[in-house]
């Protein structure tokens, strides 16, 4: 089975969005303050995915041989530069978020199996870029905070306090897909999709009691996977009607639950983040403290060293109508504890967790492992493990998909490949 490994790189760079065919009134009116001279910077956050199978050393690329390419490929020569001047591709099409993720992936696809290319040009706007030609995915982020109670149907006695009117900051991710015009790199005018989201979602529910005030839920539960659901059926058609197609619903409940609608009838994705703290020592019994040390670099020495893991578990599942829910929260919450948390917090996974005596606790061993121990007892509660998704460290994560048949590109392009760190 095949894994994906991200890894971030950060660089800051200035550009300018003017095309010398226009007066500068009309690139005023086309690019608003984006036009102004001599530009404006960012502080970017890249995140490259990459896919293979795993070595006989437990990982799927050396990871610092993969930061050599980025750096030397991308980060040397962006970073600190004027992005219109620094590359050809950015005087032919503007350096928008989009079209810069479209030609790193080209610049890295000759040296990486590069799947995905991930940019963020602040923490609240990422583009995505898959490989497709002009096509490319842009995303944005708004808040709103609403009142909700899990009813009507649902006994207290079962579902406890949240039958009880209380409320969320939800957190809003919207991502559209369309082809870069040639010219601007643009897939959709981003003042105009704020607009939609704002206007559409963001003044309904924002302050609101979602049960009392939004007439769709007077009977209908509003977790979390009802009320993305709506949201997509809110904001499809004006999205449609701005040249390009709503992709994805990401909604938070909270820094440690969201789901995502992909508008497949009633199917969803609900994520699960927990955390563990562990140390670990990447070496191989078989292998020599000198050979550990060439595979492994620092990773190797002898009394190992620790991360916080950041663990999101995703399932996949239909809402249900009664309750509104695609899996039994608390029964996999519960999962999760006993599975995994459980066994390897606060612990040292090569000693204390059986199956790391034998095999290396790489991000990608251990992402197996816990992909393998929870897929059944998931396939209990009702629901079908979708992703494991495993944060090593702020730099480095790693994801297996173990209900896709070959871990391929199209599980990937229809998922989020990268979740904000
Ligand atoms: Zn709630
Ligand atoms: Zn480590």
């Amino acid at each position: 089975m095949q894994c994906i490994i991200n890894r971030r790189a950060q660089f800051l760079a200035s550009h300018h969005y003017s095309l010398p065919e226009l007066s500068e009134a009309e690139n005023r009116a086309k690019f608003g303050l984006s036009s102004k001279f001599p530009g404006q910077g960012h502080n970017y956050t890249l995140f490259i995915s990459l896919a293979g199978e795993l070595d006989e050393y437990g990982m799927v690329l050396n990871l610092s041989d993969v930061k050599q390419v980025i750096k030397r490929e991308v980060t040397n020569p962006l970073d600190f530069s004027y992005l219109n001047d620094v590359w050809p591709e950015f005087q032919e099409t503007l350096s928008t978020n989009e079209n810069i993720a479209r030609v790193i992936w080209q610049r890295l696809k000759p040296h990486l199996a590069v799947v995905g290319v991930r940019l963020y040009e602040q923490p609240l706007l990422y583009a995505d870029y898959t490989g497709n030609g002009n096509e490319a995915s842009l995303s944005i982020s708004t808040h709103f905070s609403a009142a909700h109670r899990l009813a009507p149907n649902l006994s207290p006695e079962q579902y406890g306090k949240c039958t009880r009117t209380h409320g969320h900051n939800y957190h809003l991710e919207v991502t559209v897909a369309g082809e870069m015009d040639k010219r601007t790199g643009m897939i959709i005018d981003l003042t105009s999709l704020q607009e939609v989201v704002e206007n559409n979602v963001v003044q309904l529910f924002d302050h609101s009691c979602i049960n009392d005030d939004i007439p769709y839920f007077t009977n209908i539960v509003p977790t979390t996977e009802n009320i993305a659901f709506y949201m997509s059926n809110l904001l499809a058609s004006p999205i449609n009607k701005l040249g390009a197609k709503l992709t994805q619903i990401r909604l938070y409940e909270s820094s440690q639950l969201w789901v995502d609608y992909v508008g497949n009838e009633k199917e969803i994705f609900l994520t699960v983040k927990s955390e563990f703290s562990s140390a670990h020592r990447l070496a191989h019994n078989n292998l020599s403290l000198e050979k550990n040390r060439e595979v492994y670099g620092k990773c190797s020495r002898i009394n190992g060293h620790g991360h916080n893991y950041q663990l999101e578990v995703t399932v996949k599942g239909k809402i249900d109508d009664f309750t509104g829910m695609a899996v039994d929260l608390i029964g996999l919450n519960k999962l999760i504890t006993d599975y995994v948390i459980e066994p390897c917090d606060h612990g040292f996974l090569n000693i204390d967790v059986p199956y790391f005596t034998e095999v290396v606790p790489t991000a990608e061993n251990i992402a197996f492992y816990i992909s393998n121990i929870l897929r059944s007892p998931i396939q209990e509660l009702g629901a079908t493990l979708h992703k494991i998704k495993l944060v090593e460290s702020p730099n480095n994560s790693c994801e297996i998909y173990p209900s896709s048949a070959s871990n391929s590109f199209a599980a990937i392009n229809f998922t989020p490949v990268l979740a904000t760190v």
